[in-house]
């Protein structure tokens, strides 16, 4: 669908996930403006890590972006870590944060780069995106981009460009590596 609209605020979760959206939003005729916002990329030192990956790949694809770097980890420890799930707050804190920012700049639209993970709850980002963008009376713009992934993750792979191998938050960190263990792999 094109929505004949030429700017759209884009939120990112990282960069090796931003990069087949882009391009496709583009084909799309829509012009993207990345909005970084992420407090549940934990560590610091992992969150300074993912920012500049998506810096360089900003520069490459000539995407302009706007970064949320004051890292509120101990907000984003409270809201998460007593709900009731945790993914859901997660989402919800940084995509309403996107919906709220796009719609004070005067965007019509909004997405995210979680839609093309593989590895997120899709269904749940898309009712929660869908949900923020009518409270901010802002187009949530939904699409399925997981088939553009292993192409993404090959490029980003051949270009030396960090990728992390966790989702985000130290739960997430544990539990992958937990997993693996106790898989004996
Ligand atoms: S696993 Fe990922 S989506 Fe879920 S709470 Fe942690 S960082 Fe957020």
């Amino acid at each position: 669908m094109n929505t004949g609209h030429k700017d759209i605020l884009l939120h990112i979760c990282c960069g090796p996930c931003s990069l087949h959206p882009i391009r496709e939003l583009r084909r799309e005729g829509l012009e993207p403006r990345g909005y970084f916002f992420n407090p549940n990329i934990q560590p610091f030192t992992e969150f300074k890590k993912r920012l500049a990956a998506l810096r360089c790949i900003a520069v490459n694809e000539g995407l302009s972006l706007q970064t949320e770097e004051s890292y509120p980890l101990e907000d984003w420890l409270k809201r998460t870590l007593q709900a009731e799930n945790r993914c859901l707050e997660c989402y919800r804190w940084r995509l309403s944060a996107a919906a709220a920012r796009a719609a004070m700049e005067g965007y019509h639209f909004y997405s995210t780069t979680l839609l093309v993970s593989p590895y997120q709850q899709h269904d749940m980002i898309a009712q929660v995106a869908t949900e923020e963008g009518e409270r901010y009376d802002i187009e949530f713009i939904y699409r399925d981009w997981r088939p553009g992934w292993p192409a993404a993750k090959q490029e980003i792979r051949e270009r030396g460009i960090y990728l992390q191998a966790y989702c985000g938050c130290i739960l997430s960190e544990r539990d992958r590596y937990y997993r693996r263990r106790e898989a004996g792999r």
